[in-house]
């Protein structure tokens, strides 16, 4: 198949609290059928709202393990900080790619990672808070973590900050439309062809 048929991969990352899914959610509807979200598997329990096979692949640890010596991830990892392994399964992109739809993975910085190194072409994207503080107040807004765990979450965001220089492209999450605006942007600049 012709290089230029197929799809791409698209990599964002940013830290926990961001806005990142919001903003994931509004980029994929402005590309319906043509961008489609991979969803990963985890080993970590759902939240409430959080539904199998929509959010995530719930995995049990053993399952999960089994998966991974089949070779069935294309990047997997237990995230910094978490304690929960996290990955991408190789059944959510290559199918998509070689149909030449694009595939978008939200992934943390050392999974990007290690997609950068396997594929010469993803278009990354690091989302970036406006500001630290800020990061703290949207954390603490959520309402649904512990102490302990916003600054677990505090202390992933610093070593995911440092990180964003490897990325192609650091957007600022000022305001949802505007970083919607701003990735729709790149993915058309690369592209990607709207509705
Ligand atoms: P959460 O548990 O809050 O849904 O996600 C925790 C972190 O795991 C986020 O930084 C998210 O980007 C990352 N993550 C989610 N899925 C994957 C994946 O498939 N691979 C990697 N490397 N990280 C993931």
């Amino acid at each position: 198949m012709a290089e230029a048929q197929r799809g791409k991969l698209v990599v964002i990352s940013g830290p926990s609290g961001v806005g990142k899914s919001t903003v994931v959610r509004e980029v994929l509807s402005r590309f319906d059928g043509q961008l489609r979200l991979s969803i990963s598997a985890t080993t970590r329990a759902p939240r409430p709202q959080e539904q199998d096979g929509v959010h995530y692949r719930f995995l049990s640890s053993e399952e999960f393990r089994q998966r991974r010596e089949r070779g069935e991830f294309l990047e997997c990892i237990e995230v910094f900080g978490r304690g929960h392994w996290y990955g991408t399964l190789w059944s959510e992109v290559r199918p998509f790619l070689s149909e030449g739809i694009w595939v978008l993975l939200e992934i943390d910085v050392d999974g990007a990672e290690n997609v950068l190194q396997q594929f010469s072409d993803p278009i990354s994207i690091f989302i970036r808070p406006a500001s630290f503080e800020e990061l703290e107040r949207r954390l603490r807004a959520r309402a649904t973590e512990t102490e302990e765990s916003i600054q677990r979450r505090l202390s992933v965001a610093r070593h995911e900050m440092q990180l964003a220089d490897r990325y192609e492209f650091q957007v600022v999450n000022d305001t949802v439309p505007q970083t919607v605006e701003d990735i729709c942007n790149i993915l058309t600049d690369r592209g990607l062809a709207h509705d």
